[in-house]
C-alpha cells in the first residue's frame, strides 16, 4: 500500500483532495490518502472582512464541516487526523503530528503534499487560528467589541484592510453611528502592483462612507487598558500620537505555516522553496500548493491555479511519467470589494468596472460557491465533472 499524505485542509487542499480521491485513489488497489490538519472544519477566509461585522454573516456560511465530505471515502482508503504537522524528516519520509487530542503520531508518506497555507499575524481569525474552535472564539470576541465600541481602528493598507475597513464603513461610519479609522502606512491604501488608479478608487470610495483615513501611519504599539487599546502610531515623518479604541483590528499580513519543515526546505521569508513543477525543491516526493510555497504571492487565484496542476500531474508522478511545468501566473487581478454596494480593481494593466467587481465579488464574497469549493467540486474559475 502507498500512502499520499496531504497536510492542510483549506482552499488548496480540498479540491485536490477530492479530484485525487476520486480518479487515483479509488481507483486504483496500492493506494490510500491521509490528510493532516488542525480544523474541523473549511474556513473561507474571502467573506471574513463581512463576517467581522456583527449580525452581517453567520459563521456557517463561511466554515463548513469536514467530516460529512469525508464520510463518503471508505476507511481503509482515507483517513483525517486531525492535527498539525509538527516536523517533518524528508530523508525518512515521515511527518510528525501534534494531535489536537495531546499525543504525538508519526506518519510515513510515499508521496507528501504540503498545502499549509499561511496565518494571519496578531492572533487574527482572518484564517484558521490554531483550531476551528479558537477562530470561532476569537471572532465572536472582536464581533463583540465592535459591537460595543464607539471607535474601531482597522490597521494594515493591504486588500483585508481596505475591504475590512470598507465593511465597517459601510455599516458604522456612513451613518456616523461609530468612528472608523483606517491607519496604513503608504500615500494611499494597497500597493503596487496594485494600479494607483485603483488604490485612488479605494481610498475615494472610503472617505465617501466617512472612514478617517490616517496615512503615511504605523501602529508602534497597542496597550490594552480595560475595555479600551490605546495605539501608538507613528507617522512617516517620526512624529508619534495615540489613538484610543475600543476594537482594534490589525490586518497586518501572513506568515507562513512552515514551522514543521527542516530550515534547509525554506526561503529567506520562511516559504517552502518551491520548483515549476510544485514540487519541495531537492525532493521529488514532496509537492507544494498554495500560501506556503516560494513561487507565487499568497493569494487564492495562484492557490487554486496550483491545485488545478497538481490534480493533472500527481497521477503522472505516481506513475513515474515526466512533470509538466507549471506557467507562473504573470496577470495581477484584484477585487477590492468596499462595503456592501461599490468595489474596484484590476486584471493586468486595466482597471475594471466597479459594477463588475461587485457583481462577481462584492456581492456574495464567494460564500454563494463555498461550500461546493469546501466539498472540492469547485474554485473561482473550474467546476469539476466529479
Ligand atoms: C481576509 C482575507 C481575504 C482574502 N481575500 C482574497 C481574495 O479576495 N482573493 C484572493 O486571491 N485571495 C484572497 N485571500 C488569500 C487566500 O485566502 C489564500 O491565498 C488561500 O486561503 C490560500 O490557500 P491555502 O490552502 O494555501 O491556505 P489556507 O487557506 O490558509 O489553508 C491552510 C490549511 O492548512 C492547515 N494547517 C496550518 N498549519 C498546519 C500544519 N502545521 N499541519 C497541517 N495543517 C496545517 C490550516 O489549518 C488550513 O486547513 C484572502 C485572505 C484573507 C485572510
Amino acid at each position: 500500500m502507498k500512502t499520499i499524505v496531504v497536510l492542510g485542509a483549506g482552499l488548496a487542499a480540498a479540491p485536490l483532495m477530492r479530484q485525487i480521491m476520486r480518479t487515483t485513489v479509488l481507483t486504483r488497489n496500492n493506494l490510500k490518502m491521509i490528510v493532516v490538519a488542525p480544523n474541523t472544519h473549511f474556513h473561507w477566509p474571502i467573506a471574513m472582512p463581512r463576517v467581522v461585522v456583527p449580525g452581517q454573516m453567520a459563521d456557517d456560511k463561511v466554515m463548513f464541516p469536514l467530516e460529512p465530505i469525508f464520510r463518503e471515502y471508505p476507511a481503509d482508503k482515507f483517513e483525517f487526523v486531525l492535527g498539525k504537522a509538527s516536523a517533518l524528516d524528508p530523508s525518512g519520509n515521515i511527518v510528525t503530528v501534534a494531535l489536537n487530542a495531546g499525543d504525538n503520531r508519526a506518519i510515513s508518506y510515499d508521496t507528501l503534499v504540503i498545502a499549509t497555507g499561511a496565518s494571519a499575524k496578531d492572533d487574527m481569525p482572518w484564517k484558521v487560528l490554531d483550531t476551528t474552535e479558537k477562530t470561532v472564539e476569537r471572532l465572536h470576541s472582536l464581533q463583540r467589541d465592535i459591537k460595543s465600541a464607539k471607535t474601531i481602528v482597522v490597521a494594515g493598507g493591504g486588500l483585508t484592510g481596505a475591504e475590512t475597513a470598507g465593511e465597517l464603513g459601510f455599516e458604522y461610519a456612513k451613518s456616523g453611528q461609530k468612528d472608523v479609522y483606517f491607519v496604513h502606512s503608504g500615500d494611499l491604501p494597497l500597493a503596487p502592483p496594485v494600479l494607483q488608479s485603483v488604490r485612488k478608487q479605494t481610498q475615494t470610495e472610503l472617505e465617501k462612507m466617512k472612514v478617517k483615513m490616517v496615512a503615511n501611519t504605523t501602529v508602534t504599539k497597542a496597550t490594552r487598558m480595560g475595555r479600551d487599546t490605546v495605539l501608538e502610531l507613528r507617522a512617516a515623518d517620526g512624529s508619534t500620537t495615540t489613538l484610543t479604541t475600543q476594537a482594534y483590528i490589525p490586518t497586518t499580513g501572513v506568515t507562513p505555516n512552515t514551522a514543521f519543515a527542516p530550515a534547509s526546505m525554506l526561503n529567506g521569508h520562511g516559504y517552502i522553496k518551491q520548483t515549476t513543477r510544485l514540487q519541495a525543491e531537492g525532493h521529488a516526493d514532496i509537492f507544494v500548493v498554495g500560501d506556503a510555497g516560494s513561487l507565487e504571492a499568497p493569494k487564492a487565484q495562484n492557490a487554486e491555479a496550483q491545485t488545478i496542476h497538481l490534480i493533472k500531474a500527481l497521477p503522472l508522478h505516481l506513475d513515474g511519467g515526466a512533470l509538466p511545468e507549471y506557467q507562473v501566473n504573470t496577470k495581477d487581478v484584484y477585487g477590492v470589494t468596499l462595503g456592501r454596494s461599490r468595489a474596484t480593481g484590476q486584471m493586468g494593466g486595466f482597471k475594471l468596472f466597479s459594477f463588475l467587481i461587485w457583481y462577481v465579488k462584492g456581492r456574495f464574497l464567494g460564500t454563494d460557491y463555498a461550500p461546493l469549493f469546501a466539498a472540492g467540486k469547485k474554485t473561482m474559475m473550474t467546476t469539476f465533472e466529479k
